[in-house]
């Protein structure tokens, strides 16, 4: 797809369903824009269920031939899509900062090399699936793998082909046939995929795209009785709805839900050495990553000295045009999105929090970027309780709080004290320490001394509120395959 930089797309994007690119049934189109710019870059179809139920008989009926391919066939396809994907890099790039308002060295550095990564990853991890026999009793259990069937993949819009190709890898690889939906505010790469797909002849029916919003196009993929799995990446309040359609109709189900991190810096934390980092955690994306450490737990001892330095280094972060190759921070997603952060911003004031570093775009505007934009500075509040709105609900920008504590089990409770599970991380002098403390918190991935460091072989998830069930290596190759026994007496 080409488009010009910054500029419009005049061909509406089109469903790709049985190795076709289509309009939705109705004709029917909406707009996509440019958060950085408010500038409409193109159109998507509108789509509803019938178009679901065209793309699911598609995946149904290309299951039988998929299925019955060889592993070693799927590796292959997967290293192609992965060859492409590479030669697209910048690509992919390009339409992430376009459609996301990221800036373009983030798009590169993680988005269009995760994507390309997703694939080779699960590529090479299959040969390494265990095959696995137990014998007992005078017989021998094999177990067996086949592909779940038809499985529905629905994303969500801050890391768009990353997360998608993180469940399409894996699901193509075990044998499945695919309907995805991706956020309809972030539809390019998902676009840039199914190109890819129709470029290297991918069998008709393989891998179908259906564009729209979530309350047709994603309940209708949920709902459909021929999807037999849904892997759904996106918030706690939606998985709830995906949860509560699913479970009747006893679906597997992959649930990776939102977060509100801890970061915890223990009196040890060395903070001559840790500082860019606590950056990063903390607005990298502009915050709108699920991982982002939102809440930063700092202890008594060296409170005073860790804000002074935070600020200082925040307010050092070039937040601008996210094409400019300097930009540390663009936009967020929408003016939609822009309005709720800001508003827990004066929330944070409300609940007797101060705001020492950035604020709301009308207490701090931007007189150099487009007036249409959707530009909040990275916003940092201190002085809030832990258990106030601010400091427990997913705010999904670039806005973290400050919170003191004076020893450890304090710590423990404060990390502990939301309905959120996802990540966390540890900051200390001693990684015996911070292992011993991870340990405690209710989090399904701490990080002690680091941040975002994946290895991609490793159960990501997350617990209480934030999910339900795991993906990566063997577990996303669960997921998407059935394992049953068969018990043979010798
Ligand atoms: P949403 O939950 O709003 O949307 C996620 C996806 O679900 C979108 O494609 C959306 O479509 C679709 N959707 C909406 N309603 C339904 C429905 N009734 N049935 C099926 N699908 C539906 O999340 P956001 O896109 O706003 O993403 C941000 C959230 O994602 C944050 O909470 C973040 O923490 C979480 N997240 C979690 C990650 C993890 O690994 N745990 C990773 C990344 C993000 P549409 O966009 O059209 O509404």
């Amino acid at each position: 797809m080409e488009l010009p930089n910054g500029g419009v797309n005049v061909q509406p994007l089109r469903n790709f369903i049985n190795g076709v690119f289509v309009p939705a049934v109705s004709g029917s189109l909406m707009d996509t824009t440019n958060p950085a710019t408010g500038e409409v870059i193109t159109q998507l179809p509108l789509s509803k269920a019938e178009d679901v139920a065209l793309a699911t008989q598609a995946a149904c009926n290309a299951l039988p031939g998929w299925k019955s391919t060889t592993l070693e066939e799927r590796i292959e396809w997967l290293e192609k899509i992965a060859d492409v994907l590479e030669e697209k890099s910048e690509d992919i790039a390009r339409l992430e900062t376009l459609d996301t308002g990221k800036p373009i060295s983030l798009s590169r550095r993680v988005d269009a090399y995760r994507s390309v990564a997703n694939f080779r990853f699960f590529a090479e991890h299959a040969t390494e699936l265990p095959n696995l026999q137990y014998e007992a009793n005078g017989a021998v259990n094999h177990v067996h793998r086949s592909p779940v069937g038809c499985v529905g993949l629905i994303t969500p819009w801050n890391l768009p082909l990353y997360l998608l190709s993180w469940k399409v890898a894996p699901a193509l690889l075990m044998g499945n046939t695919i309907v995805a939906k991706p956020s309809e505010m972030t539809p390019l790469t998902a676009n840039l995929l199914a190109e890819t797909m129709a470029e290297l002849g991918l069998p008709h029916g393989v891998f179908n795209l259906v564009h729209g919003l979530g309350p047709d196009v994603g309940q209708a993929i949920v709902e459909h009785p021929d999807i037999q799995a849904i892997s759904f990446t996106g918030g706690t309040a939606t998985g709830r709805i995906v949860a509560a359609t699913a479970a009747p109709m006893f679906k597997k189900l992959s649930l990776e839900l939102g977060g509100k991190n801890a970061t915890v810096l223990l009196d040890d934390a060395p903070l001559d050495s840790i500082m860019d980092d606590l950056v990063r955690a903390s607005f990298t994306n502009s915050g709108q990553v699920c991982l982002a450490g939102s809440r930063i737990l700092v202890h008594n001892a060296i409170y005073d000295e860790f804000e002074q330095r935070f600020v200082e280094a925040v307010n050092a972060l070039v937040v601008g045009d996210p094409q400019d190759e300097q930009t540390q921070m663009g936009a967020v997603i929408s003016r939609d999105h822009q309005s709720k952060v800001e508003s827990y911003i004066t929330l944070g004031l409300e609940e007797g929090g101060r705001v020492i570093a950035g604020g709301t775009s009308a207490q701090v505007p931007f007189p150099n970027l487009p007036s249409q934009g959707a530009f909040i500075r990275p916003t940092v509040i201190a002085g809030l309780p832990i258990s106030c709105r601010t400091a427990t609900e997913e705010i999904f920008g670039p806005v973290v709080t400050l919170h003191r504590f004076n020893d450890e089990d304090e710590a423990v409770a404060m990390v502990n004290a939301t309905d959120y599970g996802l990540a966390g991380s540890v900051w200390t002098a001693s990684a015996n320490r911070g292992h011993a403390f991870a340990q405690r918190m209710d989090s399904g991935i701490v990080w002690v001394n680091t941040w975002l460091n994946r290895d991609l072989r490793t159960p990501f998830g997350g617990v209480k509120q934030s999910g339900v069930g795991r993906e990566g290596g063997l577990w996303s190759m669960n997921f998407f395959s059935e394992l049953t026994n068969v018990c043979v007496q010798r």
